[in-house]
């Protein structure tokens, strides 16, 4: 991660934090065993936390957000059933395929570039009841959209989409990896989403600060397959208390730190949003969207590094800043003021 003295510059992602010492404390305390063999107390016990946050049956602990999302493909569809997912979904770009390649899920991408999945564009899209058509097998959503900017999915839209998927006997699924930071920003608890989706799936290793950790939370049915599904990826861990642990330590205590991130995002935008050459879209959680009007966000990046501040290009005009435990009140003036001088130099 770069920094200048102890100063944070870098803005590409809320995965780069550092486990916090009292977080690097209860992962060198936990109480641990094998969890093949579901001994593991500190994983049990955050499990059943987040369980109850999201008010499923029962969830699971995942070394990673791709491998949460891949089992509850795997544990909702059968191979060569339709995958319904968001073209600018994680699922679908940042997932390396494995819907197709390990899933064996058919993908039928619904057009979310306005920042949701919506429920009139999913219904153009559905297979028609034709023997020679796919099967419909699950539709997801993300929520937060990630690289729409953060977005939070609105609940009465989500509602909707689910009466249509009850309706067509399939089930959806939540790519839930930054749910909390749409939770706190909007002051609603989980439920207001979890309760209208199948499954989700949460990260701990984004903007709470775990250094590894997500989980998948459902049925217990669902959950009994996604054991036998995370097993066949490869994700049978023995003491994953000590990673547990930290993730624990993360939902009792970071929660409040996201509305700080959130406060962070929505100020470097005011201070950018009359920019004439940057369109700054307006942040509902802690990732903010620049758009250049010409083809130089790789510029604007090389700019930036040059000078030890680090962002992500997203394609020519497109950046993407994003906040976290780390950053400062500082670091977003210095951000900000880079940017608002820049003069189209590298
Ligand atoms: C990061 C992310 C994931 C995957 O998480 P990893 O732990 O990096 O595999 C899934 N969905 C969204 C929306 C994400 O931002």
């Amino acid at each position: 991660m770069t920094s200048v003295g102890e100063l944070v510059l870098d803005f590409r992602s809320d995965t780069l934090t550092q486990p916090v010492p009292a977080m690097k404390e209860a992962m060198a305390g936990a109480e641990l065993g094998d969890d093949v063999y579901g001994e593991d107390p500190t994983t049990l016990a955050l499990q059943d936390a987040v369980a109850r946050l999201t008010g499923f049956e029962a969830a699971l602990f995942f070394p990673t957000g791709s491998m949460g999302n891949l089992a509850a493909l795997l544990s909702h569809a059968e191979p060569g059933r339709a995958l319904f997912a968001g073209a600018c979904s994680h699922i679908k770009m940042y997932e390396l395929g494995s819907y197709a390649r390990i899933a064996g899920l058919n993908l039928i991408e619904i057009d979310d570039s306005h920042g949701y999945l919506e429920l009139e564009v999913l219904r153009r899209s559905w297979c028609p009841d034709l023997y020679y058509m796919p099967r419909p097998g699950l539709v997801t959503v993300e929520n937060t959209h990630n690289i729409l900017g953060g977005k939070i999915y609105p609940e009465a839209m989500l509602a909707r989409l689910r009466q249509f998927t009850q309706g067509k006997d399939t089930p959806l699924h939540m790519d839930g990896a930054r749910i909390l930071n749409a939770a706190r920003a909007s002051g609603r608890p989980v439920r207001d989403w979890t309760r209208h989706v199948d499954s989700v799936m949460i990260s701990l290793s984004k903007g709470l600060g775990a250094p590894v950790g997500s989980v998948l939370a459902g049925s217990d049915a669902l959950i009994g397959k996604a054991l036998r599904m995370r097993k066949l990826l490869g994700g049978g861990m023995r003491q994953t208390g000590m990673l547990a642990a930290a993730g624990h330590y993360a939902l009792n205590h970071h929660l409040p730190l996201l509305d700080r991130d959130h406060e962070r995002c929505r100020r470097v935008y005011e201070h950018l949003r009359d920019l004439s050459w940057l369109r700054a879209t307006q942040p509902e959680t802690n990732i903010l969207i620049l758009e250049t009007e010409a083809p130089v966000a790789a510029a604007l990046r090389e700019a930036l590094a040059a000078r030890g501040v680090k962002l992500l290009a997203l394609s020519e005009r497109k950046i993407r800043i994003v906040f976290h435990l780390h950053i400062s009140d500082q670091a977003c003036d210095q951000l900000a003021t880079l940017i608002r001088g820049w003069d189209g130099q590298p």
